[in-house]
């Protein structure tokens, strides 16, 4: 099977790996069509998550099944399915709670597991030709053959980003006709600003600097957006709701660039500040409101300027947010709450959220849309790949 592999910070190349095989009756085996590369991704290819060479990366995956283990009761060969992008069981406590990102079934260092990541199980990855499904009947999701409505574009969405922008939302309780700010417009943050408006967001603030990403925010998503190079967040957010929004969601998680809150932008590529956007979301959110952390808090790279560890260690406005009451809910999505019923609204025609991928390459130009979409190169929002 051909697949991406990991070589050494920012080097990925194509290369010929072992034949995904079923090894447990509960297995399936998936011919990729399509997979995506994700923002996730990219804290492995930038060398800082300890990712062993040879490791197959790729988490969001779509395909058709191609083989069933003799336990597999709902899938057969043919069937054209998405996967979350956890790995999960179905029937552990976590699991029959709804807490997918968290099954106890999975051999892995943290919680939780996943296809093709660090510490997240050894399970191959899926930007590659084929990959093993486990626990197959719990984790693939059906797409109907000739749906009324849907792209691959949009199904592919499903694996993650559209899921895990929901659950930003979702973490953040937002109720029809309430604000909200999401800071980041990657692939995470356009999905949570989709969401909240699929939700009936009554105002919807997107932060970022990437003046694309801004742009298909207030396209697809009617936010009003703020360039951070240009504006301090805080204060715009704050300017149009004087006492701050209702709610609030972190799509960018430690990678923050600096912002310019003392008014003059003071970006610069070398000073990342990594608790900036909870401070920021401290400020910027109204007494008694609630803030989704969805963006990743974890970072193993000791020459990062606020090197913060496995264990996210931060300084965050905790005083304030006391003070004001606020709410917090974070971590991996449970793509399995939600992928049946988005995948529902697309096959409907209420959601289109393939609006993010801008590139579709073949696996063999994967290293180089790694490259560019590590860039944060305009337009370059989501890359898809089809093996
Ligand atoms: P991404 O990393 O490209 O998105 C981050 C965006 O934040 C970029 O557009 C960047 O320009 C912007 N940004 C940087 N500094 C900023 C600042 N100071 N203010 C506002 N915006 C700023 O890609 P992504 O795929 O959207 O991933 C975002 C995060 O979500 C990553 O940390 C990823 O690991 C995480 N993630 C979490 C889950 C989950 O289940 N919780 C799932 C998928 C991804
Ligand atoms: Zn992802
Ligand atoms: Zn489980």
């Amino acid at each position: 099977t051909k697949a991406v592999v990991y070589n050494d910070a920012h080097d990925v190349s194509i290369e010929e790996i072992d034949d995904p095989e079923l090894t447990s009756p509960n297995d399936a085996i998936l011919e990729v069509t399509q997979t995506a590369i994700c923002g996730s991704d990219l804290h492995m290819y930038e060398g800082r998550a300890g990712a062993e060479p040879g490791m197959a990366f790729g988490h969001e995956i779509m395909g058709e099944i191609s083989e069933v283990g003799d336990g597999v009761e709902q899938l057969s060969p043919g069937d054209r399915v998405v996967l979350p992008f956890n790995v999960a069981c179905g029937y552990c406590r976590n699991c029959e709670d709804g807490h997918y990102g968290y099954c106890e079934n999975v051999e892995s260092e943290t919680p939780g597991g996943a296809y093709g990541y660090v510490k997240m199980g050894s399970y191959q990855g899926g930007q590659a030709e084929r990959v093993r499904v486990p626990y197959a009947d719990h984790n693939a999701l059906k797409i109907p053959d000739d749906p009324a409505n849907g792209t691959p574009e949009d199904f592919i969405m499903l694996a993650d980003v559209f899921p895990t922008g929901w659950h930003g939302v979702e973490l953040a309780d937002l109720q029809p006709g309430e604000s909200v700010a999401v800071f980041g417009a990657g692939p995470v943050g356009l999905m949570a600003a989709y969401s909240a408006h699929l939700r009936g967001a009554s105002e919807i603030y997107v932060v970022d600097r990437v003046k694309s990403r801004l742009e298909l925010a207030d396209e697809h998503c009617n936010a009003t957006t703020i360039n951070f190079e240009k504006r301090d967040a805080v204060e715009a957010i704050t300017d149009a709701h004087g006492g701050g929004v209702d709610k609030g969601v972190d799509a960018v998680g430690y990678q923050a660039i600096e912002d310019g809150r003392d008014g003059e932008s003071i970006y610069d590529e070398s000073r990342e500040n990594p608790s900036i956007i909870l401070n920021q979301l401290i400020d910027a959110v109204r007494p008694t409101g609630k803030i989704g952390i969805v963006g990743l808090y974890v970072s193993d790279d000791p020459d990062q300027p606020d090197h913060i560890g496995e264990q996210g260690l931060l300084r965050v406005y905790l005083g304030t947010a006391f003070e004001k009451g606020l709410r917090f809910g974070m971590g991996q999505c449970p793509v399995k709450r939600y992928n049946r019923r988005l995948r529902d609204m697309i096959v409907a025609g209420e959601a289109e959220p393939g609006f993010v991928i801008s590139h579709t390459a073949s696996l063999d130009e994967a290293p180089e849309m790694y490259e560019r979409f590590d860039e944060r190169e305009e337009g370059v929002t989501k890359v898809l790949l089809e093996p």
